[in-house]
């Protein structure tokens, strides 16, 4: 499907034209173009890195996938090495990014940043740092995670401490000797804290809101039960509060061959200092609340409901005699008193790590679609302007979107109603949600 117009740009000259605009070549604008293709909508795909740029970029050397390599589902392409129940390595989720790239013909074009896309003409006008383009329809899969997102009351911090963020943040070496402080308990704050701590030197730890979980449950990967159970279909408009859902911290998980789980008790037990999260910083002085209790009993408590709701699945599933027994996990430990201030003119912390989330960057972005918050508005990947997607941002449609595994439905759903926009423009009538495989395992995450 070939648009014929050539609209000129703002000197008079023709610019190209095409249907559709795909922005970013990560997994979720390469699923894009995958479904894009198959019903023939003529399309390109910018991407202003190389394929699976974030990957490359934007990581840590030691990190792997969270999720099992069995998880890693695109369309059209499995994992189909000998090792399922592992985690990949960041070399191997761009080898396989890549590979999708190629088997899928994606027309990706690299090293092309998109400074701005605006509304014009019945469609948009994107404008790259290698020329512009007018299209139909834009597909913004540009990531959800393109900047780290740090409190603003670092600039307080005395300039003796080094800051890293995760971006910036390599391997142990790059750091001073010395003490350092990790801020935030998800994912990457616990992995990042357990690396330090390996390599010799004190780590505190600021914990506040976090997700727990133990890396197997009854034999099995705990994100096979996410996956098995339903849960992870369960769909972004049957969620009671679908912003907290969208905002909820990555679980503590670490993929290594040994499958250990990473969670407080954990990092304790190898000498990390666990105090409150970071309120403020006054003279100097991080302050720490002292919630860090109550954190824990919300952590363990919803942990509890969620294996709970395993357990239950499994027996009303069929899946009670093939699973181990139920297991139970120890409280969550707090430390007798901890620590409610920190001096960081001390010299006992030489280094911050900030693992407080990240937040997409919409910049270049010239229609009025990102709330007061950063966050684009959307329902289930259409976003608040005709001929407008999103892709790949979290439960876009349902909690699994959040992973690899969770493009491949949510992309052909988002172009279906895209290729119905283009033969329909003028028809609202169609509703991006329509009815998914009903979650069995029900809970409040
Ligand atoms: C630390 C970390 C660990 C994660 N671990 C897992 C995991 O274990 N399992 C899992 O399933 N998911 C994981 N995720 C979540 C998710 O899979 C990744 O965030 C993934 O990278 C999202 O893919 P994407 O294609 O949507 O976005 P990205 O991979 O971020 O791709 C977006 C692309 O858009 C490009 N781009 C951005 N802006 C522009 C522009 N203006 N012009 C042109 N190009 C642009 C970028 O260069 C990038 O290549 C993790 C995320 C993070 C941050």
């Amino acid at each position: 499907m070939s648009d014929a117009r050539a609209p000129t740009g703002s000197e008079g000259k023709a610019i190209e034209s095409t249907t559709t605009v795909v922005i970013g070549a990560g997994h979720s604008g390469l699923a894009a173009s995958h479904f894009l293709s198959d019903r023939s909508i003529d399309h390109v795909v910018l991407e202003r890195g190389d394929v699976a740029n974030s990957w490359r970029r934007e990581r840590w050397d030691s990190l792997r996938l969270l999720t099992p390599n069995w998880q890693s589902r695109l369309p059209g392409l499995r994992y189909e090495g000998s090792d399922p129940d592992g985690y990949m390595t960041m070399g191997e989720v761009i080898e396989f990014i890549e590979r999708f790239a190629k088997v899928s013909r994606a027309p990706v074009r690299t090293g092309v940043n998109v400074t701005s896309v605006r509304w014009a003409d019945d469609g948009y006008h994107v404008t790259t740092s290698r020329g512009e383009i007018h299209a139909r329809t834009v597909v913004i899969a540009t990531g959800a995670c393109n900047e780290p997102s740090v409190p603003r009351f670092h600039d307080a911090v005395p300039a003796s401490v080094e800051q890293l963020t995760p971006f910036g943040y390599r391997d142990p070496a790059q750091l001073p000797e010395g003490g350092v402080l990790v801020v935030g308990a998800s994912a990457t704050g616990v992995q990042l804290a357990a690396e330090l701590k390996r390599s010799g030197r004190p780590v505190t730890l600021s914990v506040g809101e976090h997700v727990r979980l133990p890396r197997t449950y009854r034999g099995r990967d705990v994100l096979w039960w996410m996956d098995a159970s339903g849960l992870w279909d369960q769909r972004s408009d049957e969620i009671e509060d679908l912003t907290r859902a969208r905002r909820l911290p990555s679980p503590q998980l670490v993929g290594t061959p040994e499958r250990t789980t990473l969670d407080l008790n954990a990092l304790a037990a190898m000498g990390v200092e666990l105090v409150g999260r970071w309120a403020a910083i006054r003279d100097g002085r991080a302050l720490f609340s002292g919630g860090l209790r109550n954190a824990f009993s919300l952590a363990d408590l919803k942990m509890e409901r969620l294996l709970d709701a395993f357990d239950e699945w499994a027996k009303t599933g069929g899946f009670e005699a093939e699973a181990g027994p139920p297991e139970r996990f120890a409280s969550t430990r707090p430390p007798e008193s901890p620590r409610l201030q920190l001096d960081l003119r001390s010299g006992a912390v030489r280094a911050i790590v900030w693992a407080t989330g990240f937040r997409p960057d919409y910049g270049w972005l010239d229609v009025p679609v990102v709330d007061a918050k950063g966050q684009l508005r959307h329902e289930g990947g259409a976003v608040d302007s005709p001929g407008l997607y999103a892709l790949g941002l979290p439960v876009l449609r349902r909690r699994r979107s959040t992973f690899i595994c969770g493009i491949e439905d949510d992309a052909r759903e988002v172009i279906e109603h895209l290729a119905h926009f283009l033969a329909a423009p003028g028809d609202p009538a169609r509703r991006i949600l329509r009815p998914l495989r009903r979650a069995t395992a029900r809970v409040r995450l």
